[in-house]
């Protein structure tokens, strides 16, 4: 640790918030009693660390918080520079009359994407995929081990948006279309900070995680303001009560019981049908931060606001400072603001619109955390699991993950998995590109195309796993004497908005991808690779195309598609959202009348090779051993039993997508994630006798 600085420091030892041995609790109390409005205005303030007039402004202005936004670059680019930078911060915090430490803040999303050489993950859509909770967890447990080794003890993830509509662009952020799927992914959180009391938060491979946005982010309707920008994204949630409990709220509830430490509340607005408010921004809905989330669901960790979030709200700065605080935000990412933010805070205080119990309920929470997390016992870096980040066993978590997500729409033939000793034409914009790969968020908040970070891209993956590979970008001259063409297309990264801005944020391939798959596909047969945040529109191509995958955002380990490519794993993954045909479908998903998708929620054929033969009677025996499971409340027998009979209608429906046998088949997968096999397996039988 850096060697303090003691002319500024008052010794604050002896006093009991400094005693470790005492409960948080009355720590918390003793400390708050002792501080001041300016310092307790201080703790809710978080500003952006490259927007520091001075690093001496976090003693003179009391910061409780720093973060590296989105927006920060450079930032540095070895672990031990992370560390170091953040040791000089804490070390001007630790110059302040009770020594507060900070509590430092970053997106690690998928991994620690802010660090160079860092495990990248698949984005969320693509764990979301893979239907397995343990994955999750250990995807979360790999990203805490690579954040807090470069002394970061916070991460804004993961996202608990339920993505309603694909025009979104931040659809890859969201597990997926189903709350319950959600919910069945949160067993991320557990992986970043480990047991849902807050014990292991002291861990040096453990960090404080964000449910966010709260509430109704991935539900905004798609449409063009008056200025012409569209409003998807931070747009108007608008639905029923029963709506928003069922579909939004739910994966908060369960965040709540698995101990969330922090969260934060969208951009968006929410508008509730009947309910005589009209459309709100979230940051200003006191009926839901201090209403559901802290009063129905009993949230007590602290509520962190978006960046710059306040500025949006209506009024003068005094009004959005007072209604946000009074809102129930606890702490404010004022990133360039921080001096505004905490004396406008003060003053609304002294003038007693905001009251003092408010700003000691919030400094109690952030103060709560800081606590936990041992940041008063070990204010620097613990660098000591630093050796681990990008290593081999974090990686195999990674690759592991990216064969998991994969999800195998079509495969006409039986073409996959590919055999090595076959002649494999690849060609594509993403299939040698780890910037593509990775996505947004990934070194910087946009991320970019090209040599980014160092990985592995699906080309290379295909090369190690021995395949007799010929590559083309453009499938210039795909001239005969190849088996099999690959051709892996897709997005270019984006972080927020509309999605693939050079792409005129269509859901559509782009020319050259089209041209690509026309090509490739008119010589060979093929299979065609979709790299991408979201459904991409494949439309009436879909016949000239053999085997149709969907890669998603795969992340740094381009061998984890390799695998299933070439048969080392079976293709398992389903799918998280609906894939549509058109734009004309969306927003869509399960609940609507006229479903009818080009493939259902939930769709993924298998490569598996120990799929059930049998018919109707092989699928009432499963249904009645899974009936069993449920009286028991067996989940594993449950799932497993579920998971058969899927793979066994699947065999007999093959290719022959009807909205008949896709309905049932998406009910099907929501009921297997709520636990009601029984009912799960009912609804696959009908899409076996509609086949
Ligand atoms: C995003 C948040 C993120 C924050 C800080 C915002 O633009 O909406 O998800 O946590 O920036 O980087």
């Amino acid at each position: 640790a850096p060697t303090e600085t003691p002319q500024v420091v008052i010794d604050a030892h002896g006093l009991p918030y400094l005693n470790a041995k005492l409960p948080v609790k009355k720590r918390v109390a003793d400390l708050l009693s002792r501080m001041s409005l300016a310092e307790k205005a201080g703790q809710m303030t978080q500003a952006e660390r490259a927007g520091l007039t001075t690093p001496g402004d976090i003693a003179s202005y009391d910061l409780g918080s720093l973060l590296s936004g989105g927006g920060s670059t450079p930032t540095p680019n070895t672990a031990e520079g992370w560390a170091r930078m953040i040791d000089g911060f804490q070390l001007q915090a630790r110059a302040t009359r009770f020594q507060i430490p900070l509590i430092y803040g970053v997106d690690a999303v998928h991994g620690h994407n802010n660090l160079y050489g860092a495990t990248v993950m698949p984005h969320n859509i693509g764990i979301g995929a893979t239907r397995d909770p343990q994955l999750a967890e250990r995807t979360g447990a790999v990203t805490a081990a690579e954040v807090r080794a470069t002394g970061v003890p916070w991460d804004f993830a993961p996202c608990l948006c339920v993505s309603r509509d694909e025009r979104w662009g931040r659809s890859y952020e969201s597990f997926g279309e189903d709350p319950a799927l959600v919910e069945s992914m949160e067993t991320m959180i557990q992986g970043l900070q480990g047991r849902a009391d807050g014990s292991d938060l002291s861990r040096a491979d453990k960090v404080l995680a964000t449910a966010k946005h709260f509430v109704g982010d991935g539900g905004t309707a798609y449409g063009s303001s008056t200025t012409g920008t569209y409003t998807i994204d931070q747009g108007v949630t608008t639905v029923t009560r029963q709506q928003l409990e069922d579909i939004h709220l739910a994966p908060y509830q369960s965040a709540v019981r698995r101990g969330i430490g922090t969260v934060m509340p969208s951009y968006s607005s929410l508008d509730i049908t009947g309910d005589g408010k009209g459309a709100v921004k979230m940051h200003a809905r006191g009926d839901m931060i201090n209403g559901e989330l802290k009063g129905k669901l009993g949230f007590d960790g602290f509520v962190i606001s978006d960046w710059n979030a306040i500025d949006q709200l209506p009024g003068d700065y005094a009004n959005q400072v007072r209604t946000a605080v009074n809102a129930g935000v606890d702490m404010m990412m004022v990133p360039y603001t921080y001096k505004d933010f905490s004396s406008t805070l003060s003053d609304e205080v002294k003038a007693g619109r905001v009251t003092e119990a408010r700003i000691d309920d919030a400094v109690s929470r952030i103060l709560t955390q800081k606590f936990e997390l041992g940041l008063f016992e070990h204010p620097y870096a613990d660098t000591s699991g630093a050796a681990a980040i990008g290593s081999p066993a974090h990686r195999a978590v990674a690759r592991q993950a990216a064969a998991e997500s994969q999800v195998l729409l079509k495969n006409d033939g039986g073409l996959l998995p590919l055999k090595k000793s076959e002649k494999v034409y690849v060609a594509g914009s993403d299939a040698d590109d780890i910037g593509n790969q990775t996505g947004g968020w990934t070194l910087t908040w946009q991320g970019a195309s090209g040599d980014t970070v160092p990985g592995t891209t699906i080309l290379q993956g295909m090369r190690q796993a021995g395949g007799d590979v010929t590559y083309s970008k453009d499938a210039s001259a795909p001239t005969a004497g190849y088996d099999v063409g690959v051709v892996v297309v897709g997005e270019t990264p984006y972080a927020e908005g509309v999605g693939d801005v050079g792409n005129g944020h269509s859901l559509s391939l782009s020319a050259a991808d089209q041209a690509a798959v026309d090509k490739v596909c008119g010589a060979m047969k093929c299979v065609v690779l979709t790299v991408s945040g979201r459904p991409q529109l494949i439309g009436d191509r879909l016949g000239e195309i053999d085997s149709l995958v969907a890669s998603w955002l795969p992340g740094t380990e381009g061998e984890g598609v390799a695998d299933v490519l070439y048969g080392a794993r079976p293709f398992t993954g389903q799918l998280p959202v609906t894939w549509p045909k058109s734009e004309s479908q969306l927003p869509i998903n399960v609940g609507d009348a006229s479903y009818d998708p080009q493939f259902p929620y939930g769709w993924g054929l298998t490569t598996r090779t120990t799929v059930p033969h049998g018919g109707a009677g092989t699928l009432a025996s499963l249904a009645a051993r899974a009936a069993t499971a449920e009286r028991r409340g067996d989940r594993t027998t449950g799932r497993d039993l579920v998971d058969q009979a899927r793979l066994l209608v699947q065999q007999k429906v093959g290719q022959r997508m009807t909205a008949a046998v896709a309905k049932p088949f998406a009910d099907g997968d929501h009921l297997l994630l709520t636990g009601h096999y029984g009912q799960a397996l009912a609804k696959l039988a009908q899409a076996y006798r509609a086949a």
